[in-house]
């Protein structure tokens, strides 16, 4: 018989229906069979786990991550936004396989414990399926690619890509695990492999995931072929033809945009592409704490959330890696987005909570590709469920959930993270493997990085 969950609390959000004020959630196995009111007939209470002053509502999806950079939060505070990529990467060459895994699994260690239960994750050593895999995590996994200079061919470059993501899909766990590919960006991937890369996820069905328009050294590298990208570009031999036209129109031209491509930031977008993104259908991971730290602006929310297809908006929240956003917490993303959007567009309505909260789940689903199955609790859907103790003085009085939530929320609120049914963080404690072995090789590993200079010092 299929494991029964049968949970209940003061507020069930199940996001995509109202609120239920002493609901309850029932699981079977891996799915929801039932989100409902509590049932005052004298049913039998066995087996009910009550949570009490609590809110229950979906896992949170986080769009946009990079867990094996774990290993580098704290490091890089204050650099230009190019400059910052490239000590990262030169921080990166620093790290082995078994620091990289380490640093992935705490990193997914902190996500899951903050009530996280996707994340789309960008990785370049493959490292953050071994992190979903320890934390028993949700997760779409996107190898990615890198290649702006001619030293490795096309095919050759194709090829190990494609084995790459042969090896995820060979070790990630059906049902819980897809594989992608991420070409890194228009900056750091030529034209010719970023057209065979599109190729070759069209062939496969692969989703693609790539960050664009996020700076505005970017942008003039491909506008005009000019800034400190294209210094750096010919100062390391490497041709550069500007296509003369924006991010979107670039990538769009190259044949990377379709309904499985999400586009990561977009920062810098210009009106023109509302019509591209439209009859594309590509979806976007809003990462507003990203960047803000890296000073690369505020993305256009609301044109984000406008500019897709007919239907609800295809955007989902991401953090980032911590290396720009600090933490994995996607209650502190959900309030950053808010207040900045605000701030800047003086609108004290938009967005609304219900809008950021959506982000965070149903919308994030949305832009995976995974809303049938993942982010509201309903009936039919899997049970990646989240509670939220709300004990704590600064949630009373507790009018609406949803205020609470986003207003007030905590990643340290957290009580219990359930994935496809299975409690995986309760009381403080992971269910996962290999935490402790994890740790102790991260803290090795970090006083290996900060003991040496960084780049550039
Ligand atoms: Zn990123």
């Amino acid at each position: 018989m299929a494991q029964r969950l049968h949970l209940r609390a003061e507020w069930v959000l199940p996001v995509g229906s109202p609120p239920i004020p002493d609901g309850e959630v029932i699981a079977e196995g891996a799915e929801i069979v039932e989100v409902r009111s509590r049932r005052m007939d004298g049913s039998p209470t066995n087996g009910v786990r009550d949570l009490g002053q609590a809110v229950v509502m979906p896992g949170l999806v986080n769009v946009h991550a990079h867990v094996e950079y774990t290993i580098l939060r704290g490091l890089l505070d204050g650099l230009p936004f190019f400059e910052w990529i490239r000590a990262l990467t030169a921080l990166k060459s620093r790290c082995e396989t078994d620091d990289w895994i380490a640093s992935a699994t705490v990193g997914a260690a902190e996500a899951v414990a903050s009530g996280t239960t996707t994340i789309a994750d960008c990785t370049d050593s493959g490292a953050a399926l071994d992190g979903l895999l320890a934390l028993g995590a949700r997760g779409l996994v996107y190898q990615e690619a890198f290649g702006i200079g001619e030293d490795v061919p096309v095919d050759e470059a194709i090829h190990d890509l494609k084995a790459r993501v042969a090896e995820l899909a060979r070790r990630a766990e059906p049902g819980l695990h897809r594989v992608g590919i991420s070409p890194h960006s228009p900056y750091t991937v030529r034209p010719a492999l970023l057209r065979s890369i599109a190729t070759y996820a069209d062939e496969d069905g692969l989703p693609i995931c790539i960050h664009a328009a996020e700076s505005h050294v970017e942008v003039e590298l491909l506008r005009r072929g000019t800034g400190t990208i294209a210094d750096s570009l010919a100062a390391r031999g490497i041709a550069w033809h500007p296509p003369g036209s924006s991010v979107v129109t670039y990538l769009h031209d190259l044949g990377l945009l379709s309904s499985r491509t999400l586009l990561v930031h977009g920062v810098q977008v210009s009106a023109s592409d509302r019509a591209i993104i439209a009859q594309s259908g590509a979806a976007w991971a809003h990462c507003p704490r990203s960047n803000a730290r890296l000073g690369v602006g505020v993305a256009p929310l609301r044109w984000m959330r406008t500019c897709g297809r007919p239907g609800p908006p295809r955007v989902g929240l991401g953090t980032d890696s911590v290396v720009s956003a600090g933490t994995m917490d996607m209650f502190e993303e959900m309030r950053f987005a808010l207040m900045i959007q605000r701030a800047l567009g003086r609108n004290p309505a938009k967005p609304s909570a219900g809008d950021v909260l959506e982000m965070a789940t149903i919308g994030g689903a949305r832009a995976l590709g995974m809303e049938h199955s993942i982010g509201s609790l309903r009936e039919g859907a899997l049970a990646d469920i989240v509670a939220i103790s709300v004990r704590d003085r600064r949630y009373s009085p507790m009018h609406d959930p949803v205020q609470a939530v986003v207003f007030a929320g905590n990643a340290r609120d957290v009580m219990m993270t359930v994935i496809a049914g299975t409690p995986v963080y309760e009381k403080g404690r992971l269910a996962g493997h290999g935490l402790r072995a994890a740790h102790s090789r991260l803290r090795r590993a970090t006083a290996k990085v900060r003991s040496l200079p960084e780049p550039g010092a």
